[in-house]
C-alpha cells in the first residue's frame, strides 16, 4: 500500500465531512427539503461570488458554464476581445468561434499577461466590441490576470467583462460587484473542493441587459429561463443533487474560515511552493503575477516534464499535472487549491526532491522543504 495524494490543479481533494454529507440517501429535487437546501446554498454562493446577483448553477463541468456565458450574452457576428495567454484563453476563443462570434485575440507569450492599458487601447480601436473574455487564474501557465484593472476599463463602457474564475473562485479575491465584473464563471472541482459536476454563472445587471438581446442558440444553458427556477429555489432540470449537498458543507467551511483568510491561506501556500521550487534551482513558468491556485514549473534542462509527473505517480502515488498544448513536456504543475494546508505543500515538495533525484537531477535533499518551511514560519 502506498498512500494516495491528489495534487493536481483540479479535480482537488474533497474533505471527509463533505464526502460523508454526500453519502446520505438521495434527496428528490422537487421537495421542500431540496428547496431549503437550495435556498441555503443560494445565499452562500452570493457571498462567495461577492455579488448581490443570483448565482445560476448548471450541471456540467466548468466549460459548460463558459459556454453558457457566451451563448447567453452574445450574437452571431458580434466581436469580442479574448485574453489569449494560455490553453484556457484559447478555450474562450474556441467557444466563441464555434458560435460565429468574431474573436480579436489579445496575446501575451504563455506565462505572461496582457495589461489593462492594452484593453483600453484595443477597445478604442474596436468600438464594435461587445465583450472582453479572460481567465482570472490561467491554470495552464499559473498566471493570475488583472481582473480588477481590466474591469476598471470595461465598466465605463457598454462592453461586458466575462471572467473564467473556475480556478480562482474561493482561492483569489474576486470582487464581482465592487470591481464591476459582468460575468463570473466557476466550477465545483477546484477551489470549491467538490467532485466535478457543477458549474456556476453569475451575471451583472449590465450583462442581463445583453441577455435580452442575445441571439445565439441555447437550450440547456438558457440562463434567463434557469434564473426563473433559481428564484423559486429550484433547478430547471435534474441537478447534481449530491454535489449540492456537498456544496452546503463547503460553503459552511468557507464561511467559518472567513473568505479573506481563505485567500490568505492560498497566497501563503503558493508562496511556500514557489520558494521551495526555486530553492532546487528550478524556474517558475509564470513570469508575471503568479496564481495562488497552482504553481507551473519549467522542467530542468534534459528532463521531460512528462517524466516528472509519471515518476510522481509511479514512485510516490501522487497525481500532479503536466503541461498542456505547446507546454507539454516542458512544464509540470502543482495544485494547491481548495482543501490544502501546510503539509500538503511540504509533501509535494519533499516528493519533488525524490522525483528529481530519481530522474538524475542533482538534489540537495531538504532544500525545497527548508525554503517552504521558512515561508510557512513567517508571522
Ligand atoms: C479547470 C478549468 C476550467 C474548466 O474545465 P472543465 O474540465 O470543463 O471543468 C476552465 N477554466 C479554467 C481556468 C480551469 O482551470
Amino acid at each position: 500500500m502506498k498512500k494516495y495524494y491528489l495534487m493536481a490543479p483540479g479535480p482537488t481533494p474533497v474533505p471527509s465531512n463533505v464526502l460523508l454529507a454526500m453519502a446520505q440517501p438521495m434527496l428528490h429535487h422537487r421537495t421542500p427539503e431540496y428547496e431549503a437546501l437550495f435556498l441555503e446554498v443560494r445565499t452562500g454562493l452570493k457571498r462567495l461570488f461577492q455579488t448581490s446577483q443570483d448565482v445560476v448553477p448548471f450541471t456540467s463541468s466548468g466549460t459548460g458554464a463558459l459556454e453558457a456565458a457566451v451563448v447567453n450574452t452574445l450574437s452571431v457576428g458580434d466581436t469580442v476581445l479574448v485574453l489569449r495567454a494560455g490553453k484556457f484563453g484559447e478555450r474562450w476563443e474556441e467557444i466563441c468561434r464555434a458560435y460565429g462570434v468574431t474573436v480579436i485575440p489579445m496575446d501575451a507569450p504563455f506565462g505572461q499577461t496582457v495589461p489593462a492599458s492594452a484593453f483600453a487601447e484595443a477597445l478604442r480601436r474596436h468600438p464594435e466590441a461587445k465583450a472582453v473574455l479572460m481567465q482570472h487564474s490561467e491554470s495552464s501557465t499559473g498566471v493570475l490576470h488583472d481582473v480588477k484593472g481590466i474591469a476598471a476599463v470595461t465598466r465605463t463602457t457598454p462592453v461586458i467583462l466575462i471572467v473564467d474564475a473556475v480556478s480562482s473562485l474561493g482561492i483569489a479575491d474576486l470582487r464581482m460587484d465592487e470591481w464591476g465584473v459582468d460575468a463570473v464563471v466557476a466550477g465545483s472541482q477546484k477551489g470549491l473542493m467538490l467532485p466535478p459536476g457543477l458549474s456556476f454563472c453569475a451575471l451583472s445587471e449590465k450583462a442581463w441587459g445583453h441577455v435580452k438581446v442575445s441571439r445565439l442558440p441555447k437550450y440547456y444553458f438558457d440562463i434567463a429561463t434557469e434564473r426563473k427556477f433559481v428564484a423559486k429555489n429550484e433547478c430547471r432540470f435534474t441537478p447534481a443533487v449530491s454535489i449540492f449537498v456537498g456544496l452546503r458543507e463547503v460553503l459552511k467551511m468557507i464561511e467559518t474560515e472567513g473568505l479573506p483568510n481563505v485567500f490568505r491561506r492560498h497566497e501563503r501556500l503558493a508562496r511556500a511552493t514557489r520558494s521551495g521550487v526555486e530553492a532546487l534551482g528550478l524556474e517558475l513558468f509564470a513570469k508575471s503575477g503568479p496564481s495562488p491556485a497552482l504553481t507551473a514549473v519549467v522542467a530542468p534542462r534534459g528532463i521531460d516534464s512528462e517524466a516528472v509527473l509519471s515518476t510522481y505517480s509511479t514512485s510516490q502515488n501522487i497525481t500532479i499535472a503536466g503541461g498542456q498544448g505547446e507546454m507539454k513536456g516542458r512544464v509540470f504543475r502543482l495544485g494547491h487549491m481548495g482543501y490544502v494546508g501546510d503539509f500538503d505543500v511540504i509533501t509535494a515538495l519533499a516528493a519533488l526532491e525524490q522525483v528529481l533525484q530519481e530522474l538524475g537531477y542533482p538534489v540537495d535533499f531538504g532544500a525545497a522543504v527548508r525554503a517552504a518551511q521558512k515561508v510557512l514560519a513567517e508571522r
